[in-house]
């Protein structure tokens, strides 16, 4: 059953093949069995089989849609109603969410199964999911790699068939990197598609959910689901919904696609390159036009993000204090001791350095020449690519520089680690959507493409996967420890 896309699951609910019940035992006796991965922070086994008899009865009723009676996985950044809710932080271990986020009421409407909560780097900060209070996840692809990050817990899941899809955020690259190292598809919508309440925030302004599974056909039901106007998130878009399912099954003849030259230099492994320009040859086939773009403010994007993202959470994390809720220190001498030794204890080393490189870039001596500045490049960024979606459909490249790095190899190295984000950065300082696909494997680790589309272009870009998806088989691959 787990090699089984969603729409096939669905019609063997439908057929009686296998409750909803038994998928998700099935489901769940995968997660016990390879719990080595170390992919999932909470397993909520009881409510997910009280969820998978309701859609039983529904789907025994002949009400059924398209995720009645799936299992699914959230990240752990997004509120889950009386279960623990961490963001990858001992700052959270003891918080149980007294509401869901929105994003999570919408797939429980949609009639989807909660199996459990993923694994992450402490809130959303990190390409490899080793920046975990709760120990890094492994790549199902070999389990000396990371899976990378901050989503590795979902992607993951995913890459070892835990789940059929899962939820993910995305900030700089934290579905698309992930999904690329576990050889997954993930989709990170428009910024203001999919609603920000409820989903624990790390940079306001460019993070984003979206889903996770195995090809883009699923994370179209997901998306489906999951998107649409949300008055609690004053930043999420008000407009008519699309139906992204509907749209997967059309040609694409006379596509164009653009490749932007800046993305193909010598920072790229030349392995990932052939593979990218052997997938856009089958799009090619399938009647696209391809011309090489130009995004000529790309390479400003990490330092851009790195100086606007630190800010945003710097403001964001200001509100785990020890008083509220959350982890507070042990006997405290008095208010200040508290704070002081409530943050230090309860953070991790990555967040702690945001959060200094945050308030520092927002102190008024170095406003205007570091926050001000980076928010001018983001400006350039997104006016690049605004020029460059004039010219063509979707911009292709691939998702990452290199494949999956060995667990350890880049932790004490902020730069090399922040590198990873080069491709994927960009996309959110633009507020973009960008989907990661698998195109093949270097070294025997999965490597993923990205499509990048206009705003709200969500449906062109799920189609072009679906569609190249129709002629290769990368995403059926399961990793051999795992099949
Ligand atoms: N790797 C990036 C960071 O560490 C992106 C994280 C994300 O998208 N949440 O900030």
């Amino acid at each position: 059953m787990y090699t089984k896309s969603i729409r096939e699951l669905g019609l063997g609910l439908k057929n009686k093949e296998f409750s909803s019940v038994e998928l998700t035992k099935h489901f769940l006796e995968r997660i016990k069995k390879f719990n080595t991965l170390n992919a999932l922070i909470t397993t909520t086994e009881e409510q997910a089989l009280k969820a998978a008899s309701q859609a039983d009865q529904k789907i025994a009723a002949g009400i059924q849609e398209d995720l009645t009676g799936i299992p699914i996985l959230h990240k752990d950044i997004f509120c889950t109603n009386g279960v623990k809710t961490t963001c990858g932080s001992l700052m959270l271990d003891n918080f149980i969410a007294p509401y869901d986020a929105t994003v999570v009421t919408k797939l429980k409407d949609a009639g989807a199964v909660c199996l459990g909560k993923t694994n992450m780097d402490e809130f959303a900060m990190g390409s490899s999911n080793e920046n975990s209070y709760y120990g890094p996840v492994k790549n199902p692809w070999d389990t000396a790699y990371v899976p990378g990050g901050s989503s590795g817990g979902s992607a993951a899941a995913i890459a070892a068939r835990l789940a059929p899809a899962a939820t993910a955020t995305d900030t700089g690259g934290s579905i698309r990197q992930p999904a690329a190292f576990c050889g997954i598809t993930g989709i990170k919508p428009t910024y203001g598609l999919v609603s920000r309440f409820g989903m624990i925030a790390f940079a306001s302004s460019l993070d984003q959910g979206g889903p996770m599974a195995a090809n883009a056909a699923d994370c179209a039901i997901m998306l489906q689901a999951m998107a649409g106007f949300d008055e609690r998130d004053s930043t999420c878009v008000n407009r008519p919904k699309v139906d992204y399912v509907a749209e997967l099954d059309k040609p694409i003849k006379g596509l164009r696609i653009g490749l932007p030259q800046e993305f193909f230099n010598d920072k790229l492994n030349p392995a990932i390159a052939d593979l990218v320009h052997n997938a856009v040859k089958e799009l090619e086939k399938l009647g696209a036009t391809v011309k090489s773009i130009s995004l000529p403010n790309g390479h400003l994007c990490i330092p851009a993000y790195y100086i606007i993202a630190p800010a945003e959470c710097s403001s964001n994390l200001a509100r785990y204090d020890g008083i509220r809720f959350g982890y507070r220190c042990k006997d405290p001498v008095d208010l200040e001791d508290m704070y002081k030794r409530t943050r230090s204890e309860g953070f991790g080393a990555e967040v702690k350095r945001r959060i200094l490189i945050g308030t520092y870039v927002l102190s008024s001596g170095y406003y205007d020449a570091y926050y001000v500045k980076a928010q001018k490049i983001r400006t350039l960024i997104a006016n690049d690519f605004i020029k460059a979606l004039n010219e063509v459909d979707v911009i292709i490249g691939p998702t990452t520089p290199e494949v999956a790095f060995k667990i350890g190899a880049k932790n004490t190295d902020p730069i090399a680690m922040y590198l990873n984000d080069i491709y994927t950065s960009s996309v959110n300082l633009a507020g973009l959507p960008g989907l990661s696909l698998p195109i093949g494997f270097v070294n025997n680790l999965p490597v993923g493409m990205q499509i990048i589309g206009n705003y709200f272009a969500e449906a062109k870009i799920l189609n072009v996967a679906h569609q190249l998806q129709q002629v290769t088989d990368w995403h059926t691959k399961v990793p051999a420890e795992f099949a």
